[in-house]
């Protein structure tokens, strides 16, 4: 990207504030202990992570997960009490998946994870109103596969970054492949 004239400015938490002018952004004003620094910007990226807003969720006495979001069966149906509701099922990001690496629970925040579950609480609503619930479908863990574009340079990434894996007591061995970014059959 700083190939490409971007000046990229990272790790600054002390934003004090962004000015714009008719709802363009114009520059960041960085405090640093009293001193403060206007910077000039075409863009400003505030990427401070999602939390699943489960308030309705909660209210419903629907159980919460140690990641914060919504605790499904494999079936999407939610939790409530020891049990989990028949007809009422959670997705999306708002909703705990079993990681496919770890087998902890974790958040996905995927529209690729959210489809998938899609498919499946559409599977079990038909069931649930055909009168044969013993045909449910069900989420398999998951494997939130994330590919963007940066700059020109692809990126891909499956799995768990090393971070939870190292979380989870996975020994982790890091190798280096160079392979093409298209199917053989495009070339
Ligand atoms: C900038 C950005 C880029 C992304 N890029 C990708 C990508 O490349 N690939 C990928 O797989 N995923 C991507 N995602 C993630 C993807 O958008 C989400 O995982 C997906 O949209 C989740 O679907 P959802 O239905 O759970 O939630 P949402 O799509 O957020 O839908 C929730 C809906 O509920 C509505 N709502 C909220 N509260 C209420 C209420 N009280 N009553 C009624 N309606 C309500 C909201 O208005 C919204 O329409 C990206 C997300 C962002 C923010």
């Amino acid at each position: 990207m700083e190939k490409q004239g971007i000046r990229l400015i990272l790790e600054r938490k002390e934003i004090v504030a962004v000015k714009g002018d008719g709802g363009r952004v114009k520059s960041v004003v960085i405090g640093n202990g009293g001193t403060e620094k206007e910077i000039l910007a075409d863009v400003v990226v505030i990427a401070r992570g999602m939390n699943p807003n489960v308030a309705l969720a909660q209210e419903a006495g629907v159980e919460i997960g140690t990641t914060r979001g919504i605790v499904t069966d494999s079936a999407m149906h939610v939790k409530k009490g020891r049990g989990y509701l028949n007809n009422v099922y959670s997705l999306g990001d708002c909703t705990e998946v079993v990681d496919g690496i770890t087998y902890r629970s974790r958040l996905s925040q995927l529209a690729s994870t959210a489809v998938v579950q899609a498919k499946v609480v559409a599977d079990n609503i038909f069931s649930d109103i055909s009168g044969q619930p013993g045909a449910y479908s069900a989420c398999e863990p998951c494997l939130s596969p994330v590919a963007a574009d940066i700059g020109g340079l692809l990126v891909g990434s499956v799995g768990v970054t090393s971070e939870a894996a190292s979380r989870a007591g996975i020994k982790i061995i890091s190798g280096k492949a160079t392979k093409s970014t298209k199917a053989r059959y495009f070339q």
